[in-house]
């Protein structure tokens, strides 16, 4: 018998295993590189969108070249026209109607990711050094925050109405800020602590300035001098900040990782993966049978609550402008009951360097596709959305169809930890929704880490999802 011949139960094997193996293996050279080009404008999203604001800018710049219109602006929406609606430039949501208008297809995802605010009154000095006290967003283990590069990003409204933006630190050149950490010389006692203690949010103050005012008559020299070139530049002054909105995120450009370039490591990426990819979809959809919608929310990071989070009405809002624009003879309530949904999120990915948090058989894997989940939520499945198995037929259906790589994982071990998405948002309609996306190592990190072949498997289910 030929060796290369495959017996009686290996066969039956091929038919009644899963088979669970890495995209690259099954990818064309071809394929591999278009899925390294989609990857390179996904890094230049990255790079412009560090926070929301500036994402929701992207977004909708995008969307404006591709001739999407302001719903609000255009009288009657017909099949196959584009719109969005921008909610305070910081969540949006973008459709392209279908052919049968009173049927949707949603993708709905973040734009927010972990990070640290200014406090209302952020400047002091200290030590001969002006400093930027700050408060932490979203879930983030604060010793990621010391030594590293960050930038500053916001948006302050002045007393007399101007609105200043401040981008410093992400341009060549520019200076930037950190946290310094105490040097290791004298750590003995902080390398005692826990590592939840061991850099505490107090602590996570900025550098911001060093030369102080030459005047005697002036307390706070170096707090002086940074306000006075604030001031100078902007025209902006201390209370101005108490009413402004400044982010810091980790600064410069995300850059691929490993010999063959095959992953990608990047602030932000939860949840701006599923952002850029479900966006490309939309773009890419052609005369859709349903209305094909993307929804970029904002504030999961911290329970999706606020007038621009999933918690919102912000989706039944637009509903009910959709009806009244798109003459689907239906009611916004209903519309959104008999849609069907996708919650784009990252997850999970099994890191080799800490194996024993996850249970390697129900682990998303880098490089495996998209990560399809029936469910999120934690212990018992508290909080978790847990799609029907009717439902996650229809998925298996497009992944099949298509020919998309997938997988399916849970995030950990049971009881281990765990974490929600906007799922429950979007099925508290009563639209059906699964969880899926790209898993990543170092979730939450400053640099977390994806694979470049998950990044397009995740687009290519969006873009089948909205064709369906
Ligand atoms: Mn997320
Ligand atoms: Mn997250």
């Amino acid at each position: 018998m030929d060796n290369n011949e495959k017996n009686q139960n290996e066969l039956l094997q091929d038919k009644i295993f899963v088979k669970r193996e890495s995209s690259w293996k099954t990818c064309s050279e071809s394929e591999e590189a278009g899925i390294f080009e989609f990857c390179e404008e996904y890094k230049e999203f990255l790079k412009a969108g560090k926070t929301e604001r500036l994402c929701v800018r992207e977004i909708v710049k995008t969307l404006e070249e591709n001739g999407f219109a302001d719903l609000h602006e255009s009288k009657a929406v017909k099949s196959g026209e584009k719109a969005f609606v921008n909610f305070r430039n910081k969540a949006v949501v973008a459709f392209v109607a279908g052919k049968d208008p009173e049927e949707m297809r949603i993708v709905g995802s973040h734009l927010d990711s972990p990070r640290l605010d200014l406090k209302p009154f952020p400047f002091y000095e200290d030590s001969d050094i002006a400093l930027l006290k700050t408060h932490y967003y979203g879930g983030i283990k604060k010793y990621h925050w010391v030594n590293i590069p960050l930038a500053l990003h916001g948006v302050v409204h002045s007393k007399d109405g101007r609105c200043v933006e401040l981008s410093i630190g992400e341009k060549e050149g520019e200076p930037r800020f950190i946290v310094p950490d105490l040097l290791i010389h004298l750590s003995r006692e902080q390398l005692e602590k826990k590592a939840s203690k061991t850099i505490e949010a107090e602590e996570l103050n900025l550098l911001a300035g060093n030369i102080p005012v030459d005047d005697e008559k002036i307390k706070e020299k170096v707090k002086f001098a940074v306000i006075k070139k604030l001031y100078e530049e902007y025209g902006i002054t201390e209370e101005d900040f108490a009413f402004a909105e400044i982010e810091i995120t980790p600064a410069g450009a995300p850059c691929d990782i490993g010999f063959d370039g095959s992953m990608i490591g990047a602030y932000g990426q939860d949840d701006r993966a599923c952002v850029f990819t479900s966006l490309k979809a939309l773009l890419n959809v052609n005369n859709p049978r349903h209305t094909a919608v993307a929804f970029f929310s904002d504030k999961e990071e911290i329970g999706s609550t606020g007038d621009t989070g999933a918690e919102s009405f912000l989706l039944k809002n637009f509903a009910i402008d959709y009806v009244e624009k798109t003459d689907a003879g239906i009611k916004a309530e209903k519309l959104l009951e008999r849609s069907k949904a996708i919650s784009a999120d990252v997850t999970c990915a099994m890191n080799p360097n800490y194996k024993s948090v996850n249970d390697p058989s129900n682990v998303s894997y880098l490089g495996r596709g998209v990560s399809v989940e029936k469910y999120s939520g934690s212990g018992g499945k508290y909080e978790g959305n847990d799609a029907s198995a009717e439902y996650m037929a229809y998925i298996r259906n497009i992944l099949v169809e298509n020919d998309i790589s997938w997988q399916t994982g849970e995030l950990g071990k049971v009881d281990v930890g765990g974490g929600g998405t906007i799922a429950g948002y979007l099925s508290r309609y009563g639209m059906q929704c699964v969880d899926a996306g790209p898993c990543m190592l170092g979730m939450h990190s400053t640099c977390e880490v994806s694979s470049k072949a998950d990044i397009f498997s995740a687009y290519r289910l969006y873009r089948a999802f909205f064709e369906d």
